[in-house]
């Protein structure tokens, strides 16, 4: 066909025919191509070319070549031609398509949508005006053409894309990222089947709730990252622990949850597999982590549920899950690194702290707080100190015993309030009762019971010193009560601390000495004064079976060297008291000589009892 012949009727089916060459395909490449096969070939072409810009949007539009038929470097791709053409476009927005000569040869240029440029180049002669205009549209349809693959391209992209998210995200829902043991939401689902599982085969299994005691002093005082090494550490040792079928997962900070599949076909049997796991489980946590300085002691408290459960209320996830939370509460009570199956009675338990720390959160506000104060004696029964202890008459739960508060209190952080409330009081108590002594009283100081949570705060030396600076009292007129659970934390801020008040002249004594990790190893390295020995070895002092005294004698005999004085406490009997005085301990304290008392009669007792007790031992 050349260019004379051509007819209205011919145009036509050019067109048509470069039209179906695009059409015929799903890749926008394949049509262009086909389109400038089609082109060459009916129109006797030198060659075709698509250029592309780079950047559409850019002012400085940069046109690179996308295809060429036949595929060769032609004079074309030069920049100056290009810019031209695609300029000339430019100036004459009316026009379809433009042409110039270059070496006899007619280029024509047809925009290529918004994308760039189709150039033909026509070998010796030029192509007729009318079979540009036939050609224009049908390069504007493949560029609408092009410009839609490439939108299904960027979807299919982004498709794939949210495709890998998504399944990244999915894994990710089930499985905790530290630990990378399955999380409290793949335990729903394993715990259901499970469920189902020993009631469709008549079989009984445990689900174990593990929380680690004291995690939270680890995790606040020595930081987070520490926190989460012990963490990834106990999931390990966790993890060794498990038999076929077992599954072990971290539901949250510290806690884990065990799940023993198929423990037997009866309730006891169940029972007597799940404490042979649980007692190893607590057997390999117990060996120390060495993490950097620190050598740390960790203990779990698991609490057990047998499912199918007899008990009520039913057998879903959630109340299997609640019970052994419930049960893992009360090993908690009954002093942690221990085990417990839970029962019904635990409920009313479980009920009871929920209510106590509602009532706790108001108590403050309605003035529901006293403070009694326990005397502290020497050998010769003269009150050297007395101990502040805080008291609870809820208008509503009636008296609440600060055994069964102070850890609520703990535990939702109410104890900061209630600790600044306390210290308050018992400096102003303090103050006024330093007004009634005389000058040669033996009575040198009221102690103040500090919560690890206390100790840990960042401020607490100075939030203790501000408040005792408000009152009219030597410094040393009081005395902070520590338990070991403090000496857990990051052993060189504990000290700090410890040397900071000791600046000021704040004493401090060792509370309940002995029944925690490691007292006797902490002594010589915290500049501790005073300790107060436990109750418990006064309790079990004259029993036959323990050598009680011989430890005692130890302690004694050990502080005694390092200069640290010893108090005594829950000295109930004649027998016990007798026994401490012969050893000449620096403090006795215990319902024996005196319980904790209102703070008015402590007073009487100093002031107004004193020349009667003086004439009594003359
Ligand atoms: P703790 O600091 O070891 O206080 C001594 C506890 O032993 C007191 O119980 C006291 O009343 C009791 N006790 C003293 N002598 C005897 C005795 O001869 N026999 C018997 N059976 N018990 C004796 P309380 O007041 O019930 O306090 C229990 C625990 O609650 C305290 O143990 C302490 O850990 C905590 N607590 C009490 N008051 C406060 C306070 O104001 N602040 C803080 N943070 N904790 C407090
Ligand atoms: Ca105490
Ligand atoms: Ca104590």
């Amino acid at each position: 066909m050349t260019n004379t012949h051509i007819k209205s009727v011919q145009l036509v089916a050019l067109q048509n025919r470069l039209l179906l060459a695009i059409g015929g395909t799903l890749n926008a490449r394949e049509a262009m191509l086909s389109f400038m096969r089609l082109a060459l070939k009916q129109l006797e072409l030198k060659s075709a070319h698509i250029y592309i810009f780079d950047d559409a949007l850019s002012d400085d539009r940069v046109l690179q070549r996308y295809q060429s038929i036949p595929n060769i470097n032609t004079s074309i791709d030069t920049k100056t031609i290009l810019n031209n053409l695609l300029k000339c476009l430019d100036n004459t927005q009316e026009k379809s398509h433009i042409s110039e000569t270059l070496s006899s040869n007619e280029i024509t240029a047809f925009p290529f949508g918004s994308s760039g440029l189709v150039i033909l180049e026509k070998n010796g002669d030029t192509l007729l005006e009318s079979v540009k205009d036939v050609i224009s549209p049908v390069v504007s349809k493949l560029a609408e053409y092009y410009n839609i693959c490439l939108h299904q391209q960027h979807l299919d992209d982004e498709a794939e894309h949210n495709r890998a998210a998504l399944l990244t995200y999915k894994q990710q829902a089930k499985i905790d990222p530290l630990t990378k043991l399955p999380n409290r939401r793949e335990l729903h689902y394993s715990l259901s089947k499970e469920i189902s599982n020993s009631q469709r085969y008549n079989h009984y299994g445990a689900l174990m709730y593990i929380d680690l005691d004291n995690f939270k002093n680890v995790n606040d005082s020595l930081g987070h990252s520490i926190g989460d090494i012990l963490l990834t550490l106990v999931a390990q040792r966790l993890s060794e622990q498990k038999r076929a079928g077992d599954i072990v997962f971290r539901i949250g900070g510290d806690e884990f949850v065990y799940i023993l599949s198929n423990v037997g076909s009866n309730e006891a049997e169940a029972m007597s597999t799940s404490i042979t796991v649980a007692n190893r489980i607590i057997e390999s946590l117990a060996k120390p982590v060495d993490i950097n300085q620190y050598s740390l002691h960790i203990t779990p408290s698991i609490g057990i549920a047998i499912f199918p459960d007899t008990f009520d209320d039913g057998n879903d996830s959630e109340n299997v899950l609640r019970h052994a939370d419930t049960a893992m509460y009360r090993a908690k009570k009954l002093g942690k690194n221990c085990y417990e199956f839970f029962n019904p009675e635990m409920h009313i338990e479980a009920t009871k702290r929920l209510i106590i720390e509602d009532h706790l959160r108001k108590a403050i506000k309605n003035n529901e707080f006293h403070l009694v104060y326990q005397p502290i004696t020497d050998n010769l029964e003269n009150i050297i100190g007395a101990e502040t202890l805080i008291r609870w008459d809820s208008p509503v739960l009636g008296t609440v015993t600060p055994n069964e508060f102070i850890g609520i209190a703990e535990e939702s952080n109410l104890i900061l309030m209630l600790s600044e409330w306390i210290t308050q009081h018992a400096c102003a108590y303090a103050e006024r009762l330093f007004k009634t002594l005389s000058k040669d009283s033996l009575f040198s100081y009221i102690s103040i019971n500090i919560s690890p949570r206390q100790f840990i705060q960042s401020n607490f030396v100075e939030s203790i010193t501000s408040i005792i600076d408000m009152h009219a009292i030597p410094n040393n007129f009081i005395k902070l009560e520590f338990t070991e659970n403090v000496l857990l934390d990051n052993i060189d801020i504990t000290i700090q601390k410890m040397e900071e008040l000791q600046d000021k002249n704040i004493d401090f004594l060792l509370d309940d000495f002995g029944t925690g990790y490691s007292s006797l190893s902490y002594l010589h390295k915290l500049p501790i004064n005073i300790i107060k020995i436990d109750k418990s070895f006064v309790d079990d002092l004259h029993s036959e079976q323990n050598n009680t005294q011989v430890i005692i004698n130890t302690i004694l005999v050990m502080t005694e060297e390092l200069g640290i004085k010893c108090i005594i406490e829950g000295v109930e009997t004649p027998q016990q008291a007798d026994y401490f005085k012969q050893k000449c301990v620096y403090g006795i304290q215990g319902y024996f000589y005196h319980k904790p008392l209102p703070g008015d009669e402590l007073i009487r007792l100093l002031v107004e009892d004193k020349p009667e007790k003086l004439s009594l031992k003359l």
